[in-house]
């Protein structure tokens, strides 16, 4: 079993908010906020950064809300401390997450001087209307001019797209027109739930939610790429690691307002209230330590999300007992029969099969149901 970490940043400002958004993000906010925050991040990850002693951290990841609202001085602040912490960024898997509609080429050069080697752009859509639907500030004209630039400096790419909004859309030519812009080597397809919010874009039928599904994946896989999770993609070798880590049980940490941690080795998870004001005044914090159980689902939750499954050996260095000890071998055969779980019994591999990952929720209701503790 690997002994992998990685490290989330969550930057919750977003110049206006989108209406299909649910993250914790505030759109109001000073000029300084930003600066005053990014300094509350620096000081959290100094006294936190020991909670990941034993572990070799894999993946910086900055996420929100935007991080490109972040100075490109906060991002040099940043490169100096986590060296001061003996990460070295050269070995480790550095991403942020850009707003086309916020960048420029002075910005994205500094990005590239301090270490970051992964963009993630979020696209959602290249269709105006589309976007407008979804209350994005982003236009296509934003994404033409800015994407390639970043190409022109980062090989490692991604996009997050939605899905399950949007009439009518014509999906393939949208990712051919994205794809145009970069040479994309990983995306993230989302399937659009509707928040409780009034003006929240109509959620389309699930029948037409499932052929734009249909035709990403069918667009991916034409261009080599494979899907490894059930919303993710990549050409083989560019799966992202941050995203791996919480699906074969790693560790993070999770640094921010509203960012959530956990760290195996204690079975500690935490964290922070959706509250800036109570994170940079060092506040906001809870901690608790998940049961067995808990961490059997969570093992399972995850590592059935990915295409490589889950490695049943591990599972007494993880929780003390063999796999079957805790989960019923009957449920677990009935499940395999039925096709929705494959088992290589040689090598401890469970994972599910095409059909498996298509009803994965009935898939793990069943697994919890056959857990005995
Ligand atoms: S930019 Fe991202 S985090 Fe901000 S409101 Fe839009 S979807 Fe949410």
């Amino acid at each position: 079993m690997n002994n992998f970490s990685g490290i989330y940043f969550h930057i919750p400002f977003c110049p206006k908010k989108c209406l299909y958004c649910d993250f914790f993000s505030v759109t109001k906010f000073s000029k300084t906020a930003p600066d005053e925050y990014g300094d509350a991040l620096l000081n959290e990850l100094e006294s936190r950064f020991n909670e990941l002693s034993g572990t070799k951290v894999v993946s910086i990841y900055f996420g929100g809300g935007s991080p490109s609202v972040m100075s490109e001085k906060f991002y040099r602040k940043f490169a100096e401390s986590v060296s001061k912490l003996g990460i070295d960024l050269a070995e480790t898997e550095f991403t942020v997450e850009v707003n086309p509609a916020d960048i420029d080429e002075s910005w994205m050069k500094n990005l590239k001087n301090c270490g970051v080697n992964r963009i993630s752009f979020g696209v959602q859509a290249f269709d105006d209307a589309v976007l407008a639907e979804a209350g994005r500030r982003t236009t296509v004209a934003d994404m033409q001019k800015n994407i390639p630039l970043f190409a022109k400096y980062f090989d490692n790419i991604s996009c997050d797209f939605i899905y399950g909004l949007g009439k009518n859309r014509e999906i393939n030519q949208e990712l051919t027109k994205v794809f145009e812009l970069a040479p994309f080597k990983h995306l993230s397809a989302y399937s659009y739930s509707r928040p409780e919010r009034k003006n929240a874009p109509e959620l389309l039928s699930e029948e037409e939610t499932l052929e734009q599904e249909k035709a990403i994946r069918g667009f991916l896989q034409k261009r080599g790429f494979s899907r490894y999770e059930i919303s993710n993609y990549s050409l083989a070798g560019f799966e992202s690691r941050h995203n791996m880590l919480y699906w074969t049980y790693g560790s993070w940490l999770g640094i921010g307002a509203g960012a959530a941690s956990f760290i195996r080795k204690t079975g500690v998870s935490s964290r922070y209230a959706d509250d800036i004001k109570a994170f940079v005044s060092g506040d906001g914090l809870s901690s608790w330590k998940l049961t067995l159980r808990e961490k059997i689902e969570e093992f399972l939750l995850m590592g059935l999300r990915v295409k490589i499954g889950i490695n049943i050996n591990d599972f007494k260095e993880l929780f003390g007992e063999d796999f079957f000890e805790l989960v019923s071998e009957k449920a677990v055969s009935d499940l395999v029969s039925e096709g929705f779980l494959e088992i290589d019994e040689k090598n401890g591999i469970l994972k599910c099969t095409e059909k498996g990952s298509d009803f994965l929720n009935a898939v793990l209701l069943k697994l919890f149901d056959a857990i005995m503790c």
